[in-house]
């Protein structure tokens, strides 16, 4: 577990030198730490569910609800985890990966059905499949338009790069020519949404903090929600620009108001399964955090984490600012 949350620490230092320009001297992960990481991906939690037979250069796929694939990107410091939703008639790819593999010939092995994608945010570990589609809904925010034009390389060569790899990249794949593709978003929708797969019926919840787009999916019937990035078991990043913790704060208390008959939560890292249990220590733990009474660990470099108790599964890493700061005007 602190292997795995130092990687993603490291990435941290080189996301947060990109957003804030050339501050930071902070050098990428050594090689040894990066080789423990590799040694215990994928993580154990993965032999508990079944496996789907996919040979692919990239991704693992696990069944882990009714009609439900996690496509697990294992070999990568992220760990990115997209879901294809199936219903009768339809199918809803909810986040299309980081762009490293192509996640589009995974689907298409997958289901015949027509095919929606949906992100749980903006970000670009969560959109870099996305060029592919061109039935894309996407909350209506100024930051999803804004991301809509993707990344060039210099932003993102590091998500390529050896640093935040456990295996070669896919064929035609490199650091140089690794980029964020843009795409378009067909039909901007609103919190309260429902995407109806037939005999399968999806609400969107908007859950702004981690980004001002955030939202999560809920599948009543099958007890699901789909997390994004607003729940996940690992360090969990509110250290953007674009990151509003009181905002934060206020999207946990809806989701565990929402939570009565959820079963299981399903993020968009690490792990695909987690208890919706943990949404109400996540919201203690944030406002403990805001209040001022959680202890801050630096992490130097003007980050800190916070552990909110050593049992729990997930941290959260902020900038090393006054409490509660708000969001960066751009
Ligand atoms: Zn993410």
């Amino acid at each position: 577990m602190f292997t795995i949350q130092r990687t993603h620490f490291y990435f941290l230092f080189l996301l947060f030198c990109f957003i804030f320009g050339s501050g930071c001297q902070h050098k990428p992960s050594p090689a040894e730490s990066m080789a423990e990481f590799c040694q215990k991906l994928p993580r154990p939690e993965y032999a508990q569910l079944k496996r789907v037979e996919y040979n692919s250069e990239w991704f693992e796929l696990y069944d882990v609800a009714p009609g439900v694939t996690a496509i697990y990107e294992p070999f990568q410091w992220q760990e990115a985890i997209s879901y294809l939703i199936q219903g009768d008639d339809k199918a809803l790819l909810f986040d299309t990966g980081n762009g490293i593999g192509d996640i589009a010939t995974v689907v298409k092995a997958l289901t015949n059905k027509p095919i929606s994608v949906l992100n749980s945010h903006s970000h670009y570990d969560h959109v870099g499949g996305n060029y592919a589609y061109k039935n894309i809904y996407g909350m209506n925010t100024a930051f999803t338009r804004d991301r809509q034009s993707g990344h060039k390389n210099a932003d993102i060569a590091t998500e390529a790069s050896k640093q935040a790899l456990c295996k070669p990249l896919p064929t035609g794949v490199t650091e140089e020519n690794h980029i964020g593709r843009s795409y378009q978003v067909s039909e901007f929708i609103e919190d309260g949404h429902i995407i109806d797969l037939g005999n399968r019926k999806l609400q969107v919840v908007h859950t702004p903090g981690h980004t001002p787009d955030a939202l999560v999916l809920i599948d009543q019937k099958h007890g699901l929600m789909f997390t994004g990035d607003s729940y996940y078991s690992g360090p969990i990043w509110l250290y953007a620009p674009e990151t509003d913790l009181a905002q934060y704060q206020k999207s946990l208390e809806i989701m565990i108001q929402k939570s009565q008959n959820i079963k299981h939560l399903l993020p968009a890292h690490n792990t695909p399964l987690a208890d919706p249990k943990l949404l109400v220590k996540a919201l203690a733990g944030i406002k403990s955090v805001i209040a001022g009474e959680a202890k801050p660990v630096s992490q130097g470099e003007g980050m800190v984490k916070y552990v909110v108790d050593k049992e729990l599964p997930f941290t959260f890493l902020m900038r090393d600012e006054e409490l509660p700061y708000k969001r960066y005007k751009k």
